[in-house]
């Protein structure tokens, strides 16, 4: 039995004190009994943030990471310092990375072992564009970005990786997939990953669905068979973000 996952991605929104301020509200307000819970949240408030969820079951995540320890690399920031933060996720592979900063899949591979070899858990994101879906092509380009997310990656390693499966013309457009469109891809994303792995492997692996999840959409897309979590990105800033946990 998989256990579900919500992150919340808070994308660059909240200064520090206001981190501090949104985390105190839900710290209450969620319910983490069965439920992992994990505020992705920009690097400058990753420290308070963590100092406010002391002692909750809530995990702190970063939105994205740089495959090098240390060295000249202005502007970029280390697993290694992440670490030491206090992070135990890191979101690789965000559609809006790959769109904005040109984010390629071997740059999200390098990522995602940098991040398991700290011994933080990568959420790999995958999804497709919507021109990609009209054209029929969603499950192939999807399975090539799982592809190429794993490579080198030996079973033990891809079981500790989360997938976040997120059509990119659902994300902050209010347009959800229907539950039976997402975990029709979700199905086919552990289909892959049986290929490449063994079928016990791909049952170990979660996904979560992602894109304009919120309160209300939150109990159907969830109970589909493959879908394990959601990454939540506008409702994740907001008192909404605990219904979809306690959904
Ligand atoms: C996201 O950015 O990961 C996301 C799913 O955003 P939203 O929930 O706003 O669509």
């Amino acid at each position: 039995m998989r256990k579900k996952i919500i992150a919340g991605n808070w994308k660059m929104n909240k200064t520090p004190a206001e981190a501090v301020e949104l985390a105190k509200t839900l710290i209450n307000k969620v319910n983490t009994n069965t439920v992992d819970v994990v505020f992705c949240v920009p690097y400058i408030d990753i420290i308070p943030v963590c100092d406010v969820l002391k002692g909750s079951n809530i995990s702190v995540g970063a939105q994205n990471v740089y495959f090098e320890e240390s060295g000249a690399y202005t502007g970029e920031i280390s697993p290694l310092m992440l670490k030491n933060a206090g992070v135990k996720y890191v979101i690789v592979g965000h559609s809006e990375r790959r769109e904005y900063f040109n984010e390629t899949d071997d740059i999200v591979n390098k990522k995602v072992k940098k991040v398991l070899e700290h011994n933080m858990t990568p959420i790999l994101c995958c999804g497709e564009t919507l021109k990609q879906r009209e054209m029929g092509i969603t499950m192939e380009h999807i399975k090539m970005q799982i592809k190429k997310g794993f490579y080198g990656l030996n079973s033990n390693d891809a079981e500790k990786i989360i997938v976040a499966y997120e059509p990119i013309w659902a994300i902050g457009t209010g347009k959800t997939a229907t539950s039976e469109q997402a975990q029709e891809v979700c199905a086919g994303i552990r289909q892959s990953l049986s290929e490449i792995y063994s079928n016990e492997t791909a049952q170990k692996i979660r996904i979560q669905y992602g894109g304009s999840v919120n309160g209300k959409n939150a109990a159907e897309i969830l109970s589909m068979n493959d879908i394990d979590g959601g990454l939540v990105g506008g409702a994740s800033l907001k008192e909404e973000f605990a219904d979809i946990v306690n959904y």
